[in-house]
Order: C-alpha cells, then structure tokens, then sequence
C-alpha cells in the first residue's frame, strides 16, 4: 500500500470570519492511499490542528487494510487505536472511498446508489466582518441563490437588516453558539421578519435546556451543528432542534457521516451537510451525500484563492457532481 501525507497552505480570497475569530489562511493535509485522496481540515475548537494530524496520521494509516472494500474494518482498527482525531480520520476516510470507487470504476453517487441530480443548491457563507464589508461580500455574491450569513456580534441584527436591504435572496443565519436564550429568541424573532429561513446553533452546545426552552418557543427551525459531532449525539438532539448540520471533519469522514444522515432520519430530523474551510477534496466527498439531505452549506473551496485540486462545481449554487470514479477530484492544472 502506497501512502503519502502533505500539508498545503490555502490561501482565502478574503480574510473569514466566525464569531469564534477570524483567518486569512488555512494549512490542510492531504493523503494519499494508493489511488485514493483525501483532506484533513482540523478545527481547534474540535482539539485539532495540523501538528495533532500530521502525527497522527502516520499512526492511523498502520491501521488501514489493504482490502480495498475493509472500510468498516479500518474505521474500527482507527478508533481501537486512538479516539477523536476526526478530521485526520475524514482524510484516511475519503481516500479509501476514492480509492475503492476507482478500483471499481464508478463515481461515489453511483455505489451509494444514489441520483447525481439530487444534489442541493449550496449556500454561499457571508463571515462575520465590519457591515460594509459583509454588504461588499453579499454583492459580490451575486451567483449564489442562497447566503448563510454568520452573525454573533452585538450589531448583528441591525447588520441583517443592511443586508436584507440590499438583497431579497433566501438566507440562512449562524450564529456559531454566542447568543444566550433570551437574546436567541429576541433575535430569531426579529430575523423571521426579515424572512431568514433557519438560524443555526444560537447557543454554546451544553446548555441543553436553554436550547430545548427556545426550541419550544421560537418562530424559525433551528438545526445544529456544534452540538451534534456524531451519530451517537442525535438522540439526546430530539426536543432541542428541527435538524442536525454534518461535517466530514466532525463525523471522522463519509462512513459516519452516511450513519449520521440515516439516525437523524429516524429521528424526524432534517439534514444539512456543511464543511470547515476545506478545498475541492473534502467538499467533493462532501457533495456525494448531498441527494440524501435538504441544505447543503459546501463553499469552502470558493472561498479558497487557489484551490489545488478541481471537483464538484457550483452552478447558480447547485451542485454539480463530478462523474469521474471515486471522489471524481482531480489536481487542478
Ligand atoms: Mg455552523
């Protein structure tokens, strides 16, 4: 078995904010297990960074079969070895489907049986920024349909509200986990005014009974994505929000992230699919699942200056899948 790890920095178009801080670059891993590829885009807010992946990873691909098919197995091997380290794992993850959908011939989609042309429209993700920049980013958005528009600083409803003025697209809030219950609700309430679709992860993810109070009493749906890491969280999720937002990179790639997609189903909740800042690679994987859910938030690749490698496209923000075997991703020329 051939492997290789190396670390490539991205640079971002422009400087992206979250209420947690903001970054003007990113420096993911990639691997290489014969054929197949695959990125790491660790989070510190997740215990990662690119030392803990670049050191784990060496350990984790000893626990990779050879069989290209032992997907289950390596996953098990990896977890018995170390826990945590997802987004090293979401690396190892997608190069063994890529590589296995290469060994057969046939995209992902295709093995997963599912439609290509079911993809979603991605949203375009608007970061937290001064109002006349995040208004200078809403116009530059202009192919996108849909915009996620981080909030979470004190001005943010009155920063909505500029928005809104300038654009009457379909939106989407973040607030990244800042606001405390009475805020969310005040807030939330304010932004179904301005016709928001659903706001995500309003508050820090312990506090459960301030999500299931606000739950109870607010206007928009509320999906989660702190709160929800992997399939095992979903249950406990019932009573505090209308649907759970995955990421490869939280879920430890597309083998949990297909478990995750199916125990939220069970549990009468929507789906989204979203990414950290993340190139072609991860998105790509990503947008595979995208027929099995109903918001997909994959634009990390764009906000990326040069991305190294070329996959799915966004067309008017629908996602169009690469129909190359495996992932379909390819180095960019
Ligand atoms: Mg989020």
């Amino acid at each position: 078995m051939k492997t290789h790890v190396e670390t490539k920095r991205l640079a971002l178009v422009d400087p992206f904010g979250i209420s947690r801080g903001t970054s003007t670059e990113k420096f993911n891993t990639f691997v290489e297990i014969d054929e197949g590829i695959g990125e790491a885009a660790p989070s510190t807010y997740y215990g990662e960074c690119r030392e803990t992946v670049e050191t784990v990873l060496p350990l984790l691909l000893e626990a990779v079969e050879e069989d290209p098919f032992a997907i289950e197995a390596s996953h098990r091997k990896m977890d018995e070895l170390l826990g945590g380290h997802t987004a090293a794992k979401a690396a190892i993850d997608m190069a063994l489907y890529d590589r296995l959908g290469k060994r057969l011939g046939i995209p992902l989609y295709q093995l997963w049986g599912l439609d290509p042309r079911r993809t979603c429209v991605s949203s375009f993700t608007i970061g937290l920024a001064e109002t006349e920049e995040m208004l200078r980013k809403v116009r530059a958005a202009e192919p996108y349909p849909v915009l996620k528009i981080k909030m979470g600083q004190p001005n943010d409803l009155e920063q909505l509200r500029a928005i809104r003025e300038i654009t009457p697209k379909r939106i989407w809030v973040d607030a990244n986990a800042v606001w405390s219950p009475q805020e969310a609700l005040y807030k939330i309430d304010a932004m179904a005014e301005l016709g928001v679709e659903f706001v995500e992860q309003p508050m820090p993810a312990k506090n459960v009974e301030g999500m299931r109070w606000l739950y109870r009493h607010t206007r928009l749906p509320i999906i989660l994505d702190e709160s929800c890491r992997v399939s095992s969280d979903i249950p406990a999720l019932v009573g505090q929000c209308d649907g759970i937002n995955i990421k490869l990179m939280k879920s430890g790639g597309l083998y949990e992230g297909l478990k995750m997609i199916h125990t939220a189903r069970a549990h009468g909740l929507k789906v989204m699919i979203g990414s950290m800042i993340e190139c072609s690679v991860a998105n790509t994987a990503a947008a595979h699942l995208t027929p099995l859910v109903d918001y997909a938030d994959l634009d990390g690749h764009v906000l990326i200056a040069e991305d190294p490698y070329q996959g799915l496209r966004l067309e008017n923000g629908k996602i169009i899948l690469p129909d190359g075997p495996g992932l379909g991703v390819t180095p960019r020329a």
